[in-house]
């Protein structure tokens, strides 16, 4: 039998213990070994001790963004430096960047769940995994290579770009995985076809990284090259990279590696839990990392748990893919909204294209009022403009339960923009 990465719990219960035990090591490894860890517990009135069980979690202060910055070049810091093998950092334009450093444990450990995103993903020693995405400092390639060789298929690290290059890789070596991002995805799947080479290349599955797809992205580049299947690699530079992650071949959500870390879904007001299944932002507590171990570190993105057992029979839990930044929600009659659920709704939606507005304003009786633009998809005659009206309307308040009054405008009539789009019009006072 060959070797297995995935966890060896064999009951929620049992990674519940798990947890405790990689907090509690956390807490003590953390407040023992970084002077920054240690002022923050104590200022909290939280001693390594006092962590019995997984709910005292929510007595362990925040770690923020802000925290990793202030504390540049080595924030965080929990081993001698000596221990130290390796650094990334994220790439940021504003402010100073997040720098995070790795053990050799931390490295071993990314490795070894990295391959388990392969096993999740149904490779076997036979595939060929041509791995375009970047390598250095800034992005991680070389962990989707070492998580690869681990997982015993062959590595074939091309880096990203270069059309010409993955093209001929993909005939010549025979590749049947790229891992890439899904622009990069979409840039091949139309360079392969323009090229004639759909019956010369051997290509199954595709991961991809770093960014949102759409579906109908994901929709185009797969049936452009007849894959079989296409995964979400999620990661983060603070959380060891890319790799925390995927989701199996039911593709029913992300399968997260919760032995690694533990992970909770907060409303980004009141840092109180939202009920299961609904959207909040991430928080992310790592169980076994040294170098720089995260408690309940704020990443700022939203997602959601998603509840009940995948039919892959996989006891990993799930999250949904990213629905945006907590940066972007919006406040409306004490209903927490992101942009990324109104984009999820109008994708369920025949007829419609993909821009839109939203439009909050405060009337004279003071409660406040959505109004949400729609561009009518290319094509579509307006007859069909009440019943999208009415379509929209009813999954609007079917899927995240706000009354807005619809307008369904002219195709190309919303301002485009070659950057993210404005779309949230407020104005409300105060
Ligand atoms: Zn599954």
């Amino acid at each position: 039998m060959r070797k297995s990465f995935m966890p060896s719990f064999g009951s929620p219960d049992e990674l519940k213990n798990l947890q405790l035990q990689g907090l509690q090591w956390t807490v003590n490894h953390a407040y023992n070994g970084s002077p920054f860890y240690k002022e923050k517990l104590d200022q909290a009135g939280v001693q390594p001790d006092d962590i019995k069980s997984l709910d005292d979690l929510r007595r362990l202060p925040f770690t923020t963004a802000n925290d990793l910055q202030e504390g540049y070049p080595f924030p965080l810091l929990s081993v001698p430096f000596e221990k130290v093998v390796r650094i990334h950092a994220s790439s940021g334009t504003t402010g100073k960047r997040k720098v995070l450093c790795y053990s050799q444990k931390d490295i071993e450990d990314w490795t070894h769940f990295f391959a388990r995103c392969y096993e999740m993903a149904e490779l076997t020693p036979e595939d060929r995994v041509q791995i375009a995405v970047g390598y250095g400092v800034w992005t991680a390639g070389v962990s989707f290579q070492a998580g690869c060789e681990a997982f015993g298929a062959m590595a074939i690290p091309a880096g990203p770009g270069n059309l010409d290059m993955q093209c001929q890789f993909l005939v010549d070596f025979q590749s049947t995985v790229m891992c890439c991002t899904a622009s990069m995805g979409l840039l091949m799947a139309e360079e392969v076809n323009r090229r004639g080479l759909r019956e010369k290349i051997n290509l199954k599955k595709m991961i991809f990284g770093s960014e949102r797809s759409s579906d109908s992205m994901r929709k185009r580049i797969g049936e452009l090259l007849g894959l079989e299947h296409m995964f979400d690699i999620p990661g983060m530079t603070e959380l060891y990279g890319p790799g925390t992650g995927l989701d199996c071949v039911y593709h029913t959500g992300i399968h997260y590696w919760a032995d690694y870390y533990i992970l909770e879904i907060l409303d980004p007001e009141t840092l109180q839990p939202v009920p299961e299944g609904e959207t909040g932002e991430m928080v992310v507590t790592t169980l076994k990392k040294e170098a720089t171990p995260l408690i309940r570190y704020r990443t700022r993105d939203l997602t959601r748990l998603i509840p009940g057992e995948c039919p892959c029979g996989s006891m990993l839990p799930r999250h949904d893919r990213l629905l945006g930044r907590s940066d972007d929600m919006i406040i409306f009659r004490a209903v927490n909204i992101y942009p990324g659920q109104i984009d999820h709704v109008l994708s369920g939606i025949k007829g419609i294209g993909s821009e839109y507005q939203i439009i909050l304003d405060r009337k004279a009786d003071g409660k406040d009022y959505m109004t949400l633009k729609v561009e009518r998809d290319q094509g579509v005659d307006n007859s069909l403009d009440p019943s999208l009206t009415r379509t929209i309307g009813e999954e609007m308040k079917k899927q995240i339960m706000v009354s807005a009054a619809i307008e369904v405008v002219e195709y190309g009539s919303l301002p485009r923009s070659e950057r993210k789009s404005k779309r949230v019009f407020d104005h409300r006072e105060g």
